[in-house]
């Protein structure tokens, strides 16, 4: 039997935190760096975007110094105001998109499938998004943003993880990207694996059906029908 990964997104695909990553990435900064405070945060595109490719973005903006220690800096403010924030449970709302829960559940029941994340989240804030709304359990590891600022790497390194850490190969045919952004398609190109798009991040079905996914659905509350889209792709 060939088994094949899964590989999913975070924001807008898995989980909708209503904003809560942007509001940390401006706490965690300004509090990383308190010499830039009193100044003005610009705006952030953070869709499909990496947490390093946002810290270069901020990094250039307000002239601080781009090294492994800065970043660091940066990425641990960000992750405790997250999950301080998050332990407030009355400041933060969102939830788990519709029939996520059963499709992951279903996934891990099935032995074909293993699943992970590719995601632009550092390792340590996707593991705080995925606790706080109950679905951390379901990975191990994965692509994150703290590998890479460059979205297409990721892919490779989620492999490269599922190799040295977990000690199972998966070739890039047997493997799915999950994602609700243009960039989530173009990630997965960009190591020969497939692409289930999803419209529950905020862009449309035109916008994501243009970049040619291998399969579309506007969201996945279906949890049968999106095991079947997946099923049909291998
Ligand atoms: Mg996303």
């Amino acid at each position: 039997m060939v088994r094949r990964l899964i590989l999913f997104d975070i924001d807008g695909t898995l989980v909708d935190t209503m904003g809560a990553g942007l509001v940390s990435l401006r706490n965690g900064f300004f509090e990383a760096f308190p010499e830039c405070r009193g100044r003005e945060f610009p705006p952030l595109d953070l869709g499909g975007a990496t947490d390093s490719g946002v810290a270069r973005f901020l990094f250039d903006h307000f002239e601080v110094e781009h090294s492994t220690e800065t970043r660091e800096r940066f990425f641990r403010a960000y992750a405790d105001d997250l999950s301080s924030r998050f332990l407030k449970s009355d400041e933060i709302k969102g939830h788990v998109l519709p029939g996520v829960t059963s499709l992951l559940e279903g996934l891990s029941r099935n032995e074909r499938y293993e699943i992970a994340l590719l995601t632009g989240n550092t390792m340590r804030g996707a593991f705080i998004k995925l606790e706080r709304y109950g679905i951390d359990y379901h990975f191990k590891t994965g692509g994150f943003g703290d590998d890479h600022a460059d979205r297409n790497r990721l892919g490779s390194v989620a492999l490269a993880r599922m190799a040295e850490v977990h000690g199972e190969v998966f070739a890039p045919e047997n493997t799915l990207v999950v994602g609700d952004t243009v960039k989530d398609i173009d990630c997965a190109r960009a190591f020969g694996a497939k692409v289930l798009a999803v419209s529950t991040g905020g862009v449309s079905r035109e916008v994501l059906e243009g970049a040619t996914p291998d399969a579309f659905l506007t969201d996945l509350s279906n949890s049968e029908e999106s095991l079947a889209r997946i099923e049909m792709l291998f």
